[in-house]
């Protein structure tokens, strides 16, 4: 019991880890640019829901909820591509001039919205008042791609699509896996099946982008129930808040100065002794002590005058960014210490 009450009393000191190289990152308060590609076009429409909705017009409406949910993140600027000639042109507007555009503006990512369907064989035809209608319950659920032929690489774009599917399953969408189907039209690679990541290579609007991109898929259509869903303002509202939330916190995260090895071990033993702690005196199952540790043990990244390049950290359990810069005036005063920033903990980068 002696032993435990001293690693509390240590984790409940902060235990100070060591400096590391400058990031350019953090730097400047620019807000994040975010392309958002409304997928397919008046002229050419995409698929068709079960009750004779077109995609475009789907994809229309989830994009402008996007906007709308920007407009409440300070540090965001939204912007829609735009057809040449304007949204209402038949012009054709090719995938890849979508990503040129993206890359013409300087945008920090690409989003292309886009709603889903299943293969033909899997469609039921009906006809009522003399139309046709097709539908299917073969699948439901959203599905992000990415493409691993993207020019500066497949490894930012996967990691933005990991935190949508984050976002996304914490907010309770689940995702569809019809397209990793053994069928012709699919066998497209599970990267994730969790979070709901499809390769989908050869997609213009993602290849020729510079920047991360993902291809989201909000849902199916073709599916009469989810259908109904995704025509619901206050569901499209939903559904991009948890799309914002997610780019939000991976714009943080790709802002963040990187852990040095040294800096995650000490993080890593912390939430080691904080997880022994949680199982030993609180009773938690190992797995659940795991978690609620990553939500306890804080850390800071802060410079000081002395060594502005070098972020070091603060691992200071159970404080919040006052007590944490508190402690750090007690240590360098006021004229050092220059910056002190949450470092919110992500799972991968911390737990082996
Ligand atoms: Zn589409």
């Amino acid at each position: 019991m002696r032993g435990l009450n001293r690693i509390a009393r240590m984790l409940w000191l902060g235990i100070l880890g060591a400096g590391l190289p400058s990031p350019s990152a953090l730097a400047g308060e620019r807000p994040c640019m975010v392309a958002i590609d409304v997928g397919h076009s008046p002229a050419s429409p995409g698929a068709i829901s079960a009750s004779g909705v077109p995609e475009y017009e789907f994809n229309r409406t989830l994009s402008n909820a996007l906007v709308e949910a920007f407009a409440l993140q300070p540090g965001f600027q939204p912007i829609l591509l735009l057809a040449p000639g304007g949204h209402d042109t038949r012009k054709p507007w090719t995938p890849r001039e979508r990503a040129e555009q993206a890359n013409a503006l300087g945008a920090d990512l690409l989003i292309s919205v886009h709603h889903d369907s299943v293969q033909p064989s899997y469609l039921t035809e009906v006809h009522k008042h003399g139309k046709t209608f097709r539908y299917s319950r073969h699948a439901q659920g959203y599905s992000l791609l990415i493409s691993r032929d993207q020019s500066c690489g497949e490894t930012r774009s996967r990691r933005l699509a990991e935190h949508l599917g984050d976002s996304l399953q914490m907010r309770g969408y689940r995702a569809t896996g019809h397209h990793a189907e053994d069928i012709d039209g699919e066998h497209r690679p599970w990267l994730d099946p969790e979070r709901g990541i499809d390769a989908f290579d050869r997609l213009a609007v993602l290849r020729h982008a510079t920047m991360p991109a993902v291809l989201v898929e909000a849902g199916v259509i073709v599916h009469p129930e989810e259908e109904a869903e995704l025509a619901n303002a206050a569901a499209q509202r939903r559904q991009a808040g948890a799309l914002v939330a997610g780019i939000v916190t991976w714009w943080r995260e790709s802002r963040q100065p990187p852990l040095t090895l040294e800096q995650r071990t000490d993080i890593q033993s912390a939430l080691n002794q904080r997880a022994a702690l949680l199982e030993f005196l609180g009773g938690y199952s190992t797995l659940d002590a795991e978690s609620q540790a990553l939500k306890d043990v804080r850390v800071y990244q802060y410079r000081v005058a002395e060594r502005p390049h070098d972020w070091q950290i603060l691992i200071a359990p159970d404080r919040e960014w006052n007590e944490a810069r508190r402690i750090l005036l007690e240590q360098f005063g006021v004229e050092q210490l220059l910056e002190v920033v949450p470092r919110p903990l992500l799972r991968h980068e911390v737990l082996a």
